[in-house]
């Protein structure tokens, strides 16, 4: 569903993603390790559209969504209205609002963003992108911010929306547990390149201990 070849992004002499190489298959589940000012983020932007490449260097689905750190609703619209943003379809409330139910919001639909606890917001911002059905969803540490319970309840969210719609995800965070949770295959991002990748499975335990040396080692 993506592919990355020889993807270099520098701001001044700082080259941040260095030839960088990446594919992620339909459905997959992708979760990129790497410590603060690695670049995650610069990558995700690319992969968001955000941030313009020279063509050739990255093939990317037309559909696809992100969620970030903080929910970045609109706080004059209501979380509904929030979720239908942009949407260009007849039955974009009605969507909006299936989202909603699906993220456990639906009782939320018609209140003010600011109304909302920070698990709340991430939830709405979840159903944001979800309505777009896309075939990628790029997450940028959407549960940094959230207590460790909220955090609980939003990597069960998560997984469930991923099995229910299959769309191939790939998430950034600091947090090796999270990345080992969540993910099929786990990838650390250092001096600009994939360093390490683990395909992760619960009857592997021994790829978790060459997972944790990895993140040791690229100083997370
Ligand atoms: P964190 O874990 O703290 O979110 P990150 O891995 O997401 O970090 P990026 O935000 O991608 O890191 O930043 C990578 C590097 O690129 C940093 O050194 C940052 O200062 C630099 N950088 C990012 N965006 C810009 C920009 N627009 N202009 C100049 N430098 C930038
Ligand atoms: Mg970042």
């Amino acid at each position: 569903v993506l592919e990355v070849h020889g993807l270099t992004r520098a701001f001044g002499r700082r080259v941040v993603l260095d030839r960088l190489e990446l594919s992620i298959a339909p459905g997959e589940f992708v979760a990129l390790l790497g410590r603060s000012g690695s670049g995650k983020s610069t990558l995700l932007r690319v992969l968001a559209g955000l941030d313009a490449v020279p063509a050739g260097v990255a093939r990317l689905p037309q559909r696809r969504a992100v969620v970030f750190q903080e929910p970045r609703l609109m706080p004059w619209k209501t979380v509904a209205q929030n979720v239908a943003l942009g949407l260009r379809r007849d039955d974009a409330e009605q969507a909006a609002r299936a989202a909603l139910a699906e993220v456990g919001l639906a009782a939320r639909a018609d209140a003010w963003p600011i109304t909302l606890s920070g698990g709340e917001a991430q939830r709405a911002a979840l159903a944001r992108a979800l309505v777009r059905q896309p075939e990628l969803l790029l997450l940028d540490e959407p549960f940094a911010a959230l207590d460790a319970l909220t955090r609980i309840r939003m990597h069960a969210l998560v997984g469930d929306l991923w099995r229910a719609h299959r769309p191939a995800i790939l998430l950034v965070t600091h947090d090796v547990r999270e990345a080992v949770l969540l993910a099929d295959r786990v990838l650390i991002l250092e001096s600009g390149q994939i360093t390490h990748q683990t395909a992760v499975s619960a009857a592997h335990p021994r790829r978790h201990g060459d997972l944790m040396l990895a993140a040791l080692e690229a100083g997370l």
